[in-house]
């Protein structure tokens, strides 16, 4: 890793609002809501090491740290499941026979109300899918599993590819930018703030000071 490697987990903090990020990077600002507090949950139970195991079908391994360091992309993060599915066609993994497909599977509490996916939790997998790929010389499937609906949606990296590539790619220039730049990201003004846990820090709610409210209550203290 390097000065200028990108923790995968930063990409959704920018994507879901550009000045997020950079107060989180920038300030080492944090808050967290019941939002944060329900994924950070749901992320932990994933990572507790109880839902390894190996069958005759796959290895299934959770918690698993990725990274990409070539000078294109220079990622890590962490992948919640990877399943190693036995496959005739498959790549070899280190430390077990027989030749394997690929599967990487991101958890999430809350599936998007019209259906599919979050554009934002798909850019999340397809920077590990781009870490995946480097360690295990694969073309590795994607999915994300909402917990609410306890449903795996398949992502379409395989027909989409080129689209998700430049994405990231913006993302990360973008994400090296605010750090070389060291200046925190003005609120935008098509920002939709409802549910995110950094609002008291982004823009604290002071009372306006009001010349009629303060000589009244200097009244009340003085007794008149
Ligand atoms: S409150 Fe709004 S502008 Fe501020 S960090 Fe959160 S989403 Fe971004």
């Amino acid at each position: 890793m390097s000065d200028t490697s990108v923790n995968i987990r930063n990409i959704q903090h920018f994507m879901y609002c550009p000045r997020r990020y950079s107060l989180l990077e920038l300030n080492d600002d944090w808050s967290e809501n019941y939002f944060v507090i329900k994924a950070n949950l749901l992320h932990e139970h994933v990572h507790d090491g109880t839902h390894d195991f190996s069958s005759s079908e796959k290895l299934v391994r959770s918690n698993m740290t990725v990274y990409n360091d070539s000078p294109e992309y220079d990622l890590f993060g962490v992948v919640d499941c990877v399943e190693f599915v036995r496959d005739n066609f498959g790549i070899k993994i280190e430390g077990a026979d027989g030749t394997f497909r690929v599967r990487i599977i991101e958890y999430k509490p809350k599936a998007p109300k019209g259906g599919g996916f979050n554009e934002t939790d798909a850019i999340q997998v397809f920077a590990q899918k781009i870490c995946a790929d480097s360690i295990w010389g694969c073309d590795s499937e994607a999915y994300l599993y909402y917990s609410d609906i306890r449903k795996r949606v398949k992502l379409p990296f395989d027909t989409e590819y080129q689209k998700y590539d430049e994405l990231l790619k913006n993302i990360l220039c973008e994400i090296r930018k605010i750090r070389e730049e060291k200046a925190i990201v003005p609120r935008a003004k098509s920002q939709k703030c409802l549910g995110c846990s950094m609002s008291d820090v982004c823009f604290p709610k002071v009372k306006k000071y009001n010349v009629k409210d303060t000589v009244m209550s200097q009244k009340g203290e003085c007794g008149e």
